[in-house]
């Protein structure tokens, strides 16, 4: 199956499979937004930027979900940190690497870890893992180019790479274009960079039940992330819920309304806590712009927090 592509984003959606269906269209301005990457990872804002972003538009409850990072949320919530506009949930997502299974987009399941503990030490050796894993194949990728006469190398000091960022595509796919190489972020993406492509490394890292294990280990809801498949894939899924998965993203902005619908049913009938996001990384498009499309309803913060054994700290949710 090919990645999905939604016709309402400038970024590839993520989702196992093209969505053809009546989009979604949210009843109000969204207040949650559970899935969001910054700078830390291989999103575009500085965190501190994303939260004032998302607050402008509404937002109440945002989880930054970096790649393989805490980076971002340390910064945010740091002894030294200002006061925030809106609650937020320490997150991370996980690219895990799912070999035996069968059919999967670029072999991967990627699981949310919703309300980890950002000081749990165990986790935070499984994340830095996770991103020396990234940076090898980062420079795999810089190193492929360069054999392929598209060298990026002159501009690859602009990448914030600091201890405890992590590194993916979608930045190699930015140097790409910087260098010339390539029109858009998009077109390198589902270009050379993907999937069994000229310039394409498989990710070398930990797999789908590890991580949910160690979600659970550090406090947080091990979520599925932006598997349209998961109606058609039960076996998949119930391997995971074996595992300990929690959650299962439902309202994911990419998706069109059957898709939320079965996902809705989905969650429901397996008791997983729906969650729901932008998946936000500022490629082409502003946090405003994306967050049009989003809708996410309050009780999926309201189960997430009741799961978390937190109070929400917003009026009226
Ligand atoms: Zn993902
Ligand atoms: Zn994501």
């Amino acid at each position: 199956m090919t990645a999905g592509r939604s016709p309402r984003s400038g970024y590839p959606s993520r989702a196992a499979k093209p969505m053809d269906g009546p989009a979604v269209v949210p009843p109000h301005p969204s207040r949650v937004d559970l899935h969001t990457h910054s700078r830390r990872s291989d999103g575009v804002l500085e965190p501190a930027d994303l939260v004032s972003a998302a607050a402008a538009v509404g937002v109440r409850v945002l989880a930054l979900a970096d790649h393989d990072t805490l980076e971002g949320v340390r910064e945010l919530c740091g002894a030294n940190a200002p006061s925030l506009p809106l609650e937020l949930v320490p997150a991370v997502e996980i690219n895990t690497v799912a070999p035996d299974i069968a059919d999967l987009w670029e072999g991967e399941l990627h699981i949310l870890g919703l309300g980890v503990d950002p000081g749990d030490d165990a986790f935070e050796a499984m994340l830095e893992r996770q991103r020396q894993a990234r940076s090898s194949r980062f420079q795999l990728i810089v190193e492929r180019l360069r054999s392929l006469g598209m060298p990026v190398d002159a501009h690859v000091g602009a990448i914030r790479s600091g201890p405890g960022s992590s590194l993916g595509r979608p930045q190699v796919a930015r140097l790409l274009v910087q260098a010339g190489h390539a029109p858009s972020v998009d077109a390198t993406m589902q270009g050379i960079l993907a999937r069994g492509k000229a310039a394409y490394i498989p990710r070398q890292g930990v797999g789908p039940q590890d991580a949910i294990g160690a979600v659970r280990a550090a406090g947080g809801l091990p979520v599925l992330a932006h598997f349209a498949d998961a109606p058609d894939r039960r076996d998949v899924v119930a391997e995971l819920v074996a595992a300990g998965l929690g959650g299962l993203e439902v309202h994911y902005r990419h998706f069109d309304a059957p898709t939320v619908a079965r996902m809705a049913d989905l969650a429901r009938e397996l008791k997983l806590v729906p969650t729901g996001g932008s998946d936000y990384h500022g490629d082409g498009e502003t946090y405003a712009e994306a967050h049009r499309s989003l809708f996410v309803p309050d009780d999926d913060a309201i189960e997430l927090f009741s799961f978390l054994g937190r109070a929400a700290a917003v009026p009226s949710m």
